[in-house]
């Protein structure tokens, strides 16, 4: 008998789940909806050309694989703090931001969360109803208190205001606040810039702390600055914020984890102090980061040419997932004889649509139509093609009614 006897069986990841699910369906219809990766038009898994560049030059100079700091590399960390922030910020100019680099998104907002819970016991985190599955189990595995705020409301497709703003205002004082940079997964709803204002207004009346998950920086709007407008609003306001950083998705980097958390602190030495305790957090957790993934957002960065390029490709990618919204919506409004407004869809923006399809209803997706995708009704839309949209509005509009 085993001594893992009393181990039971974890259920499947909600999100990384369903692709397992639609690896294992054999009908040529499939779609996979399901993890917020881009595809081509042929739905081909994509490696940006200004990355197989940056690499090609890595290669050239004949780099060595030696452990970086425990912080990473700093050729990374000083210009994904730049790309956030703008570089002359004068957070950065005076060196009040804290930025270490991390495993990706998730591993960055993991970092915080240890910070949290080491230097803010009993801090309660407010997170968005609903939100990435992931940052619950980021939170509950760091043991901090969390949550949720009201954040999408079913019966406009849009965002609950004025639920979001009374909810921030009722946790208690000094509770950090997670935001979605920009394009809110899963409902591709963000607040306009006035909006934010008004949310920085509540957070600063409370003395809350601000901590941005930003994964899909230039990847919404196409502008890596357009994108950021919402962090840098409330750097503006010389507030003390968390923001983690991930290149998964603007630079397609996904299974080479990098990313980064930065603390942005009311003096230098507080972001002194702050970046040496995240270091030792870090090392006893995995010692230090990777350098591939670093290397390749340096060398890209600090490259007129080359970051040209990356902003090139970061267009043609949101234009592509624009196009299929379009295309979609088109479909949807002329197959569905129902007279249902469909233009929450156009309304939504970044990787994901929030269709509004129940469980049942997304189950139907799945099982009657081969369409793979979360079961809150969250489709990616950057797993679609152009030439896939009328079949997918046919399931749509039959799993609704
Ligand atoms: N945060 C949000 C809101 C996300 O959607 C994702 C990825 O889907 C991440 C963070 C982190 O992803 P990664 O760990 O691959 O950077």
């Amino acid at each position: 008998v085993s001594r893992f006897e009393g181990i039971t069986m974890a259920p499947p990841d909600p999100i990384l789940g369903v692709s397992e699910a639609f690896r294992a369906d054999t009908n040529d219809l499939k779609l996979n909806l399901g993890v917020g990766a881009y595809r081509t038009e042929e739905l081909q898994p994509y490696v940006l050309n200004v990355v197989k560049k940056a690499e090609n030059l890595m290669l050239e100079r004949g780099e060595n694989k030696e452990y970086l700091p425990i912080e990473g590399l700093a050729a990374f960390n000083n210009v994904t703090a730049q790309l956030l922030f703008g570089a002359d910020n004068p957070v950065i100019q005076q060196g009040k931001v804290a930025t270490v680099q991390g495993l990706s998104g998730t591993g960055s907002l993991r970092l915080a969360a240890a910070l949290i819970e080491r230097y803010f016991p009993g801090a309660k985190v407010l997170i968005s109803s609903p939100t990435w599955g992931n940052h619950k189990n980021i939170f509950n595995d760091a043991r901090v208190p969390w949550s949720e705020y009201r954040y999408y409301d079913p019966k406009t497709v849009g965002l609950d205001f004025n639920g979001m703003i009374d909810d921030i205002k009722a946790a208690p004082e000094g509770s950090f606040i997670l935001l979605h940079g920009c394009a809110h997964n899963p409902t591709g709803i963000d607040p306009t810039l006035e909006q934010w204002e008004k949310i920085a207004d509540v957070i600063q009346e409370k003395n809350h702390i601000p901590f941005f998950d930003v994964a899909y920086q230039g990847f919404a709007s196409g502008s890596l600055d357009e994108d950021a407008a919402s962090v840098r609003l409330f750097a503006a306001r010389g507030m003390e914020l968390l923001v983690a950083q991930s290149y998964s998705k603007n630079l397609g980097l996904y299974a080479e984890r990098i990313g980064a958390i930065n603390v942005v602190c009311s003096s230098s030495d507080a972001a002194a102090r702050v970046k040496s305790q995240l270091k030792r957090i870090a090392r006893p957790m995995y010692s230090n980061p990777p350098v591939h993934g670093a290397r390749i957002v340096a060398n890209i960065v600090g490259d007129p040419a080359l970051f040209k390029e990356w902003k090139d490709e970061m267009e043609l990618m949101a234009g592509r997932i624009k196009g299929v919204r379009q295309k979609l919506f088109n479909s949807l409004s002329a197959k569905d004889k129902s007279g249902k407004d469909w233009s929450f869809i156009l309304k939504q923006i970044g990787m994901f649509s929030f269709t509004g399809l129940n469980k049942s209803q997304s189950d139907n997706m799945t099982n009657k139509w081969h369409v793979y995708m979360t079961k809150d009704g969250r489709i990616s839309l950057a797993g679609l093609s152009l030439a896939k949209c009328e079949y997918l509005a046919d399931a749509i509009i039959d799993s609704y009614h």
